[in-house]
């Protein structure tokens, strides 16, 4: 089975911008999966519309095996996603920003790995800072952090690496082979770094005007560029 089967999936805005027209594709299980594309193909949508954060106007789209819209609470479950915006609550720690994504995701207390988390994306030094006093690479390393509390089956990212300084995209691509290889996650990440993708990725699909322009393993895509 597939981590993500997308069938005929469509979104138009209300401002009429058809950003997506009739997007098919599977992301399998346990790869690293690149999504590639220009600004505005329409990536960030697609991401948004797995993540259950923007509706589709068509289409259907499965998550690790459940309907996104039969089983939107397995669906969400299943996904975790670390979006572009670095957007935090300026009042809580990571800590306590962790604390309050497991709560939203249902995870009991005892199940918790806040340290762990913490750990992995090497923020334990700032636990107890207040989110405004965070550099921009430290809350992205925060925002993965909160993609990570329920466990998730598929870690989703967003343009993670866009206008990082290198040491912070060295962990961030660390921390994602790691997540791959030893929990066996499928990582899905939108990029329009070429370089990136052929490092990072197993098969890529490229977007453009909405629409999948092309999709192969990496090799077969980038070898002959
Ligand atoms: P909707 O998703 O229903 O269009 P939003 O609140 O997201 O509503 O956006 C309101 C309006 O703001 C949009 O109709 C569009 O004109 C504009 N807008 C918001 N985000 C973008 C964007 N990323 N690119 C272009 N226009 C945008
Ligand atoms: P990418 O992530 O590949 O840069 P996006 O999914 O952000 O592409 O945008 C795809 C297209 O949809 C762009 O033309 C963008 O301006 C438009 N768009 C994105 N969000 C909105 C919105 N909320 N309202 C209207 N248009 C939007």
């Amino acid at each position: 089975d597939d981590a993500i089967r997308i069938e005929g999936l469509r979104k138009t805005y209300a401002s009429g911008k058809q950003a997506l027209k009739g997007i098919d594709l599977n992301v399998p299980r346990g790869s690293i999966f690149g999504l590639l594309g220009p600004n505005g193909a329409g990536k960030s949508t697609l991401i948004n519309i797995l993540a259950g954060l923007v509706v589709k106007s068509a289409g259907k789209v499965s998550i690790w095996g459940w309907d996104q819209d039969r089983n939107p609470r397995q669906s969400r479950a299943s996904i975790g996603v670390m979006p572009q915006e670095l957007n935090l609550d300026p009042f809580f720690s990571p800590r306590g920003a962790l604390e309050v994504q497991a709560g939203l995701y249902g995870v009991p207390k005892r199940d918790r790995r806040t340290d762990e988390i913490l750990e992995l994306v090497g923020l334990e030094d700032k636990a107890e800072a207040y989110a405004r006093t965070l550099s921009g690479g430290m809350r992205r390393r925060l925002l993965l952090g909160k993609a990570l509390v329920h466990n998730p089956h598929i870690l989703v990212l967003d343009e993670p690496t866009a206008g990082v300084d290198i040491e912070l995209r060295q962990m961030l691509w660390r921390n994602v082979r790691r997540l791959n290889r030893e929990r066996g996650m499928t990582i899905i990440l939108t990029t329009h770094y070429l370089e990136e993708a052929e490092e990072m990725c197993d098969e890529i699909a490229i977007i453009n005007h909405g629409e999948v322009a092309a999709r192969d393993s990496t090799a077969n895509l980038l070898g002959n560029i």
